[in-house]
Parts: C-alpha cells; sequence; structure tokens
C-alpha cells in the first residue's frame, strides 16, 4: 500500500466517498467516480464535429442578437458529456457547484481540455474566458466553478487564461427558479469586458450549456469590444440534452 492509498483508506474511514453519479461507496482505488459510472460517461462527442445541436443553439442565439448585414465569425461549441434530468451524471455540475467538488471539477475540465486541444476546431484558442460569477456569490461560494474548469482547459491549450477580463455587472437570482424565457432578458446585458486581452480566437467556458442565453449575453459583451473578425467560442463540462 503506497502512502497515498493509506491517507485515503484512512480518510475513509472517518468520512466515506461516494461517487456522485450512482451513489456506491467509492473503493480504494477508485477516485471521484466508480469504475461502472466512469466507463459509462456518455461523451457529446461535440469537439469532433463543426456543427452539432449545442452549436447549432449557440449561434442562432448570437445570430439574434447581431445587427443584419454584420459577418460573424462561426462560434465552435463542444461540452464533454451529455445529462438530462433522470441522469446521475447531472450530479457532477452540481457537486462542483454546491458541493465544492473542486478535484471532481479539475480532473474532468482536464478530460475536457484534452479533447480541445486534439480538435482542429479549437487549436487556435489563445484566450480562455469564464463566465464570471457576481461577486456576492462569489463571496459565498469561495470559488466561481467555471473558472476552476477554464484555468485547466487554457493550461491544456497553452492559451492565456483571462480571469479579468469579463465581469458580471447585475446579480440575477438563481437561473434554475426562473423560466426559459425569462431566462434570456435575466442575464441580457449583464456582462462587460473589464480587462480587455489581445486575442484571435476565444473560449468562452462555463460548467453546464442549458438554453445558452448567459454564454449569448457574455458573447454579447465581448462583442463590444472584439471586432468579428476574433472567433468566439464555447465549452462546457456538460450539455442538457439526451
Ligand atoms: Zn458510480
Amino acid at each position: 500500500m503506497s502512502l497515498r492509498e493509506c491517507f485515503v483508506a484512512l480518510g475513509d474511514l472517518v468520512l466515506p466517498r461516494h461517487c456522485p453519479v450512482c451513489g456506491r461507496r467509492l473503493t480504494l482505488s477508485e477516485r471521484h467516480l466508480c469504475l461502472t459510472c466512469r466507463s459509462d460517461i456518455p461523451y457529446t462527442h461535440f469537439w469532433e464535429r463543426d456543427h452539432n445541436p449545442m452549436a447549432d443553439k449557440y449561434n442562432a442565439r448570437i445570430r439574434e442578437q447581431i445587427p443584419d448585414g454584420v459577418e460573424e465569425a462561426y462560434g465552435h461549441a463542444a461540452a464533454l458529456f451529455y445529462y438530462n434530468s433522470e441522469s446521475g451524471y447531472k450530479n457532477i455540475p452540481q457537486a462542483l457547484k454546491y458541493r465544492s467538488a473542486l478535484g471532481l471539477g479539475r480532473e474532468f475540465a482536464a478530460q475536457l481540455g484534452a479533447r480541445l486541444a486534439s480538435s482542429g476546431l479549437f487549436a487556435d484558442v489563445d484566450l480562455v474566458v469564464p463566465v464570471p460569477l457576481h461577486w456576492r456569490r462569489r463571496w459565498g461560494r469561495g470559488y466561481n466553478q467555471a473558472a476552476v474548469i477554464a484555468e485547466r482547459v487554457a493550461a491544456c491549450l497553452d492559451a492565456r487564461f483571462g480571469r479579468t477580463v469579463l465581469r458580471r455587472l447585475r446579480y440575477t437570482h438563481s437561473q434554475t427558479t426562473v423560466g426559459m424565457e425569462k431566462k434570456a432578458s435575466n442575464v441580457s446585458g449583464a456582462f462587460r469586458v473589464v480587462d480587455r486581452v489581445e486575442a484571435r480566437h476565444i473560449l468562452l467556458i462555463d460548467d453546464t450549456f442549458t438554453t445558452g442565453s448567459t454564454l449569448a449575453a457574455c458573447h454579447q459583451a465581448l462583442r463590444q469590444v472584439y471586432p468579428p473578425s476574433v472567433r468566439i467560442s464555447v465549452a462546457t463540462l456538460s450539455y442538457v440534452g439526451p
């Protein structure tokens, strides 16, 4: 038994670790997820496809907010895995967001980053920007889950990590309690660029892609500062879908 295993075994006695997806108790050799759930991760493979359901939704949102006649570079979009309301995989972003599961988040962010780095669509990304939290929410939680993901992804892509590029101006209520239509108007105009960093291809990062309205609102803020020749793509850990 290695020293690490000794510590894990000791920790397991005091506070048993559980798989966030199925709830089963983890064995000594399992990290973050049990082996069954790890082998069943529903990967999207969106990073291999220029046009995919997430990219279609994201680009449709962007088209709604740009004036007629303005050329907009197609934004690439990829998530690591799918989940729906019945899937235990929804607990991965939840654990990162509400239970400080930073190790789990960083591991999945590295998985996402490795796939983006191997994809020709994202290879030229030179700036990675997390969707910011309002300072009140960040203060309450102690960290921004999107920044935790973005930092790892930036390292994998050998790109700059633009932690302070965007700022959230308005404190918006938890979106789980807001309807779809309301959600878009809720976040529109909520962000502003406060620290402009030179870039040719920006990658926006969030934990989960549902309607795309938060990412579209961030796109809107970036576009006020960056010309249309700068591509703005998006990546998330999870995608709510089939
Ligand atoms: Zn499991």
